[in-house]
């Protein structure tokens, strides 16, 4: 195995058992190893301090695997690391209430650069790293051994694939290629997900949790549902007794299968309308015409994908915050949500509660909220909080 010596006084984050060793950290590479091979990470005083994956393209060049020098890494290795992923969900297993899960989360589970979620009777993977990529049969097959399904779909089309040098790829990796449209029950909601061309894996399967916050509050509201995508939020706010919901967002099909949700869950069609337009303008149009709403939502796309645009994604999220907030009725509630993970959740909090003072309004935080259990964040990785929200209400 190639060792990796870092220069002195870098050894700190992986000590700290921090995955990710950048490039510039690196005095010594004692070999050419593969893209995505094992390497042995030393420190500059020669002490060993774990195995990585190598990635010669990526500015992050190594991530680790293990820490320490107990483990080797091999087939046995990798196959022990999903076990353990999938294991930690047999919470959702045993219940029949939900469907769709995470099974492994990347870092966070010690397979870095691995996404494998499960949508019912299929699982669906997304290889984001040469790690992952190097160990993808091996991996397949402990997913089918300890996660039973009918078939696994690749959809490693990701723009972050490039910095690893990876080229996109979709397909069938194991078993039956999925049915167009697949059939998931999420606490007891229904909805069709498109796992080959939908967003993500197919399905926001990290609000789960909060989606069945925003139904404890629902009942008899008029809901925005801005950003609705497939109608995740405003479909689970109906079937909790929300009286009416108007689904917003850019894109036509996740329009079209958020109106198929509707159907599935035998909410009344005429309490759901769907407005494709952009949530900036169509919150500015409802605002102007005196619009008020009991409960929105506001769950945008990452505004921040670079730390050079994380204030002007600070302006939209307060912008858009501003517009949400104006639309509530007093003792109106407004949940509001960042997935950028450079937004940190202060900063989230910063940015809405700066919106709360231009509207001159009196908000109270009623729960805070974030990515859904089955999408733990290592303790050492900060990193992995990526989602964060708000549940507030506006007097
Ligand atoms: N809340 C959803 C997930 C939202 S993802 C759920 O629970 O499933 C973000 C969505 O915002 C995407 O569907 C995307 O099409 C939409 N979007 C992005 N920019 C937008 C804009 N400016 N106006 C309206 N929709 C937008």
């Amino acid at each position: 195995m190639t060792d990796i010596t870092l220069h002195p006084h870098r050894d700190f984050s992986v000590l700290h058992r921090h995955p990710w060793i950048f490039s510039g950290a690196i005095a010594r590479i004692d070999g050419t190893p593969e893209p995505g091979e094992p390497v042995r990470v030393l420190s500059a005083e020669g002490e060993v301090l774990g195995i990585g994956a190598f990635s010669p393209s990526s500015q992050i060049r190594v991530r680790m695997w293990t820490f320490g020098d107990k483990q080797a890494v091999d087939e046995a290795f990798v196959r022990d690391r999903v076990a353990r992923a999938v294991g930690g969900r047999a919470i959702f297993i045993a219940e029949d209430q939900t469907n769709a899960y995470r099974l492994v989360n990347a870092e966070a589970d010690g397979v870095p650069g691995l996404i494998a979620d499960r949508y019912g009777d299929w699982i669906v993977c997304q290889f984001t790293a040469a790690g992952a990529e190097r160990w993808k049969r091996e991996i397949v097959s402990a997913l089918q051994a300890f996660s039973p399904c009918r078939g696994v779909y690749e959809r490693s089309d990701v723009d972050v694939r490039e910095h690893e040098g990876l080229p996109p790829l979709t397909g069938v990796l194991a078993g039956e290629p999925p049915p167009e449209r697949i059939e998931i029950v999420e606490n007891g909601c229904r909805y069709l997900v498109d796992v080959r061309a939908g967003h993500k894996t197919g399905f926001y399967l990290d609000q789960r949790d909060s989606r069945e916050t925003v139904k404890r509050y629902a009942n008899g509201c008029d809901v925005l549902n801005a950003f609705s995508y497939t109608g995740g939020f405003g479909i689970a706010a109906v079937a909790a007794g929300a009286a009416s919901v108007i689904h917003v967002d850019l894109s036509e099909p996740a329009l079209e299968l958020a109106k198929s949700n509707t159907a599935l869950n035998t909410c009344h069609v005429d309490e759901s309308s769907f407005i494709q337009g952009n949530v900036f303008e169509v919150l500015r149009k409802f605002r102007d015409e005196g619009r008020s709403f009991d409960l929105v939502v506001l769950d945008p796309p990452k505004f921040a994908e670079s730390k050079g645009s994380l204030m002007k994604a600070a302006r939209g999220y307060k912008d858009i915050n501003l517009l949400g907030i104006k639309l509530l009725r007093p003792g109106g509630l407004l949940a509001t949500f960042s997935c950028s993970g450079l937004m940190t959740p202060d900063l989230f909090h910063k940015v809405v509660s700066d919106a709360a003072v231009d509207a001159k309004r009196d908000i109270q935080v009623i729960k805070r909220l974030q990515q859904a259990e089955d999408h733990p964040e290592g303790l050492c990785f900060p990193e992995g909080l990526y989602l964060k929200g708000l549940l507030c209400r506006a007097w």
